[in-house]
């Protein structure tokens, strides 16, 4: 087209593309969820200006939120369209190739290496998914705020960008047309859409609709009577009506039958989801198997795994909400990457049904962020504008009780996994639904325990039941992980403290003089071995009344030893001699001590001071 405008695609966008199109990846079908996914993203931002504003919504059909997909078999074009917010020729140009997102370039690499095709829309670069089965597109929008536009690709790196002047006009919305290529012709089947939609966009809240064929009986004037003037301009329907009255004359109607039975191809919209919300079910009546799915859909993963967990509740009272949460079966990809300058959080706001944001970052905690779910407030005001709800007394105490039940639905995790269990006798009892959560808290606690151990760190309030869910190695806990309760239990009689010590590897901490006494004696150590280890120990003082006690640090107490009395007392004037060689810049002080076994001296830091791996981790931070 003369008038087109040519656009290249940003590096990174055009690698991905060709990475798409040279997939060999079969499970080509995600590109449609990906298609409803965004149309529904749409829809929704237009809802929410219209909160504010009814007349954005437009009048007839053009307000109509819904989604609609159409195939035509003959020009093997599949279209998806939307009557959501639309794209501006500078979102088109934006949005659809000149802007790279942080994704794009995560996605490529991980791509390059075991990277699953699946898990595109969590990069945040769905759209191009269209390319695994398209291999021209067509991207027509209608924005309010400016004229219809088409994009259109051949996925050649270049992208076109034409004022629409030939396409019907869409009202608002987004029409995608994918020109199908020759081995994607089963998506040109209206089974097979009709099974898609169902299978990946359950979730959808709003109306998905196909244009589907349906074959009807028409009853036409027999052969014979053709020659019949008045009969052949009967309509069909008012024929229905002449043989309803004249049932009594069936018999003659049979010996001279005036019209005949043919099957028709009529077209009409045919709804394919029940957009009657998930949360708003009781609980006790939603499926297993619809919540996992759920989760796939909001999670925009489409693996097999099932969420770790999930809490479906109503908060009653001065603030009522519903809430679904879920805890994930792996980390997202980039969870700890921009912990501190990123608000991303995976909780959806709706009020009362309308989906306001998913960056609301005062409804949960920054090491709360890897949940995913969504709440819906009929408490929160709907007509304000998403400054004004961050604002909002009620988060206060949606956010507190959030944090509740997220915590509650995680310490069932781990109450609920045989493994976890100090019973021995609940241990021999096997049952199906055990074995199903049998080691199900090691798996979170591999993906998710440096949030816990951050929230025991940021959260003051809930320091304690943060620190029920730590896990650790001890020298006792034999490769497994164990607890702070479980080490509690093990203690020694007249042990105080719970003695840790902090290192770069358990191996290495293993072999320290430090726990060599201890060990000898039968008192449990903790191995702390991650850096974040460190910083958490500057807050985690005490637990259930026990001090924790680093055990490379001054003031290690251990049972009183009555020959270190005498020890001291002979050695006065050798420890004395020490301290004057050593400088007393560097050393504090020289003593005669009960911690060790074998090895002669070690150098103990003080108890207020950094320990040596601290220093370490400070140093190497500074480098
Ligand atoms: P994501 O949906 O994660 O943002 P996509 O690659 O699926 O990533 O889409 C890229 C962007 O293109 C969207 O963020 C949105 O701005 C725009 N977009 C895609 N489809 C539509 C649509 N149907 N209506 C309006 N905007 C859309
Ligand atoms: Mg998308």
């Amino acid at each position: 087209r003369n008038t087109a405008e040519k656009f290249e695609f940003q590096a990174e966008v055009s690698r991905l593309m060709d990475i798409i199109i040279n997939s060999l990846y079969s499970n080509k079908d995600i590109f449609l969820r990906e298609l409803i996914s965004n149309a529904s993203d749409a829809l929704d931002k237009i809802r929410f200006l219209a909160l504010t504003d009814k007349e954005v919504l437009g009048e007839g059909d053009t307000a109509k939120l819904e989604i609609q997909i159409k195939l035509d078999k003959e020009k093997k074009i599949l279209s998806i369209r939307d009557r959501g917010i639309g794209m501006t020729k500078e979102d088109l140009i934006k949005n659809l190739g000149t802007i790279a997102k942080s994704g794009t370039s995560a996605f490529v690499e991980k791509m390059q290496t075991s990277g699953d095709l699946n898990l595109i829309g969590q990069f945040g670069v769905g759209f191009y998914s269209v390319y695994l089965v398209a291999d021209y597109v067509e991207v027509i929008s209608k924005h309010n705020d400016d004229k219809q536009y088409v994009w259109e690709s051949k996925a050649d790196g270049a992208f076109a960008i034409s004022e629409d002047t030939w396409n019907e006009p869409l009202g608002r919305g987004t029409e995608i047309r994918l020109h199908l290529r020759d081995e994607a012709g089963e998506y040109l089947e209206e089974v097979k859409l009709k099974d898609l939609v169902k299978k990946y966009s359950e979730f959808i809240n709003f109306p998905i609709s196909i244009w589907a064929s349906k074959e009807v009986d028409v009853e036409v004037p027999a052969d014979e009577d053709e020659s019949t003037d008045d009969e052949t301009t009967e309509s069909s329907e008012e024929e229905k009506e002449d043989e309803e009255t004249e049932k009594d004359e069936d018999e003659e109607a049979e010996k001279k039958p005036k019209t005949k039975k043919v099957k028709e191809t009529t077209y009409e919209w045919e709804l394919l989801n029940d957009v009657k919300a998930i949360w708003l079910r009781n609980p006790k009546e939603v499926t297993e198997e619809e919540y996992t799915k759920f989760y796939h859909s909001l999670a925009k993963d489409f693996g097999d795994e099932k969420p770790l967990s999930w809490s479906h509740f109503t908060a009653e009272g001065d603030v009522e909400f519903k809430a679904v949460l879920f805890v994930p079966p792996k980390a997202p990809h980039d969870l700890y990457e921009s912990y501190y300058n990123s608000n991303k959080s995976n909780l959806k706001l709706y009020v009362r049904r309308v989906f306001i944001s998913d960056e609301f970052d005062e409804l949960l905690p920054k090491y709360l962020n890897f949940l995913m779910g969504l709440i819906d407030s009929d408490t929160l005001p709907l007509n304000v504008s998403r400054e004004m709800l961050q604002q909002h007394s009620s988060l206060k105490t949606i956010k507190k009780k959030l944090i509740r039940k997220a915590l509650d639905m995680i310490r069932k995790i781990a109450e609920e996994d045989p493994d976890e269990s100090n019973d021995k006798q609940k241990k021999d009892v096997e049952n199906s639904s055990d074995d199903e959560k049998r080691g199900q808290y090691t798996k979170f606690w591999n993906e998710f325990g440096k949030s816990i151990k951050l929230g025991i760190i940021e959260d003051a309030t809930n320091r304690n039941r943060l620190a029920k869910l730590l896990r650790f190695e001890s020298t006792k806990s034999d490769g497994k992980l164990t607890s702070l309760d479980q080490y509690i239990s093990r203690m020694r009689q007249g042990q105080k403290d719970i003695f840790y010590i902090t290192g770069t590897s358990k191996e290495q901490l293993e072999k320290s003089p430090f726990l060599e006494r201890l060990k000898k004696k039968n008192y449990e150590v903790i191995f702390f071995t991650d850096p974040v280890d460190e910083y958490l120990m500057q807050y985690l003082m005490d637990y259930e009344d026990k001090k924790f006690q680093n055990v490379s640090k001054e003031g290690l107490k251990l049972e009183k030893d009555s020959k270190v009395k005498e020890l001291k007392e002979s050695f006065k004037d050798l420890t004395k001699w020490w301290k004057g060689v050593l400088a007393s810049d560097n050393v504090d002080d020289v003593k005669i001590s009960n911690r060790l076994d074998n090895t002669p001296c070690v150098v103990v830091t003080s108890k207020y001071g950094w320990s040596a791996n601290m220093e370490r981790i400070m140093q190497s931070q500074t480098l």
